[in-house]
């Protein structure tokens, strides 16, 4: 009750806006991620990598957009290249634009295992694309994916939208980290599968990191297989300059990964809608229209699948897609960032040490979880999670979230943290502080 009274003194607006918001939207919201019922708050701005809310309360931001705000709030390339591409080219030409393609090399040159690549408006379309190439190239229905996955149960991929577009019973689901059950699973269903479909590190399952021996394993055993490896690089992108593939080396030849498809989406775009999937050649053919002549073949018009979108190379994304590739997270940029993301988790290890909490994550992206068993290194897979929390911990995980929004740190409930350039040590070390003290 206390805590109630304290949020009405302090949030008027944002309650009062709320209230409006639930005679028009369902929650009053659009968007199931960002409930914080029941303490409502609406923002009113970012400014570079802080948050202020309509009552004028001031936030670190420490999710930026669920990573995709990577660049911070209106920064000022990014602004610069959507005042200019407003003024100068305008919105959306319904034509193939030079930019598309400088865009779609920049991608090309940074993921080696990506030939070509096709966009569209988000993440999960770009996964629904991935899976539809895989389909058409094998002739296959069936897809794997993992629990705790975006794709394998828990969240929007499998319950919402993908449930309205894939039947039920193509979808088989397997156990994350878990390398002889997915060797298996992959071969019992050698001949009804057309895709595996994994993440790097299983984002909104907790930032549980797939380990090298089990990603690989994935690999290889889709490949002999005839199944199509399709990484979800949509969140982890970020991890490294040549995307998360780039850093999980095969513990028996130290190459890195080389998914036939690797999906993108949330920062590539600095901000702006946008989803991309891409890699091999022969496989992305399936987009193709320009007829093909061969003696004894059919001239075909079109391509063998079709890809709408008003929007998929809208010039705002494309042009501020390519800035943001190309100019501002480079190389350096990105080494650095991540570089801090794992000093950042290195130090939350040592607060968590002998206490319920627990963190996982890889580079600059990273989960607090509150667990009754204490090591971190335990958490595999979203069944370890489950077995570790009991509903005392679930309730210390809403309550130190809702004292770090009171504190000023913007996280996610669920308590994860994607780092936004422009953080700095020193605001990462008030973060700290305040782990500690809780
Ligand atoms: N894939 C992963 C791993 C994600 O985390 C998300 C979103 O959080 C998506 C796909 C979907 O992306 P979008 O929200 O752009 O549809």
């Amino acid at each position: 009750d206390d805590a109630i009274k304290d949020y009405e003194r302090n949030h008027p607006r944002s309650l009062s806006i709320h209230k409006d918001a639930l005679r028009f939207l369902p929650g009053g919201n659009t968007r199931s991620v960002l409930h914080t019922d029941p303490f409502p708050i609406c923002m009113d701005r970012g400014e570079g990598n802080r948050l202020v809310d309509v009552d004028g309360r001031e936030y670190l931001d420490l999710i930026g957009e669920m990573t995709a705000g990577l660049c911070g709030h209106s920064h000022p390339i990014i602004q610069e290249t959507i005042i200019s591409t407003v003024t100068k080219k305008g919105l959306n030409l319904g034509a193939t634009t030079a930019i598309e393609s400088q865009f779609a090399q920049e991608i090309c040159d940074r993921f080696p295992s990506i030939e070509h690549l096709r966009f569209c408006n988000s993440g999960t379309e770009a996964n629904l694309y991935a899976i539809s190439v895989a389909r058409q190239a094998t002739g296959l229905s069936k897809v794997i994916v993992f629990s705790g996955g975006y794709h394998g149960g828990v969240l929007t991929f499998f319950h919402g939208v993908s449930a309205n577009t894939i039947d039920k019973e193509d979808w088989i689901i397997g156990k994350y980290n878990d390398v002889e059950g997915t060797r298996k699973l992959i071969c019992d269903n050698k001949g009804k599968v057309a895709a595996v479909l994994v993440e790097g590190m299983q984002g909104a399952g907790g930032c549980i990191p797939g380990c090298p021996e089990f990603l690989h394993t994935v690999q290889t055993t889709a490949n002999e297989n005839g199944m199509v490896f399709i990484l979800d690089e949509v969140m982890t992108s970020r991890l490294d300059h040549g995307g998360l593939q780039s850093r999980v080396l095969s513990p028996e030849d130290h190459t890195s990964l080389k998914p036939d498809i690797t999906t993108l989406g949330k920062y590539i775009a600095g901000g702006m809608t946008i989803g991309a999937f891409g890699g091999r050649k022969d496989l992305l053919a399936v987009y193709d229209p320009r007829p093909v002549s061969m003696p004894g073949k059919t001239q075909r018009l079109v391509s063998p699948i079709s890809h709408s979108g008003t929007f998929n190379n809208n010039t705002l994304a494309m042009s501020v897609g390519l800035t943001t590739l190309s100019t501002i997270y480079t190389l350096q940029v990105c080494t650095k960032l991540n570089a801090m993301g794992d000093k950042f988790r290195q130090s939350l290890l040592e607060i968590c040490r002998d206490t319920r909490m627990a963190v996982t994550g890889v580079g600059a992206v990273c989960n607090i979880h509150f667990v009754s068993q204490r090591l971190s290194e335990d958490i595999r897979c979203v069944e370890d999670l489950e077995e570790m929390q009991t509903e005392f911990d679930a309730i210390l995980k809403d309550l130190f979230w809702f004292h770090a929004i009171r504190r000023g740190f913007w996280i996610a409930r669920r308590g994860m943290l994607a780092l936004i350039l422009g953080t700095t040590e020193s605001e990462l070390e008030e973060f700290l502080e305040f782990a500690k003290e809780f």
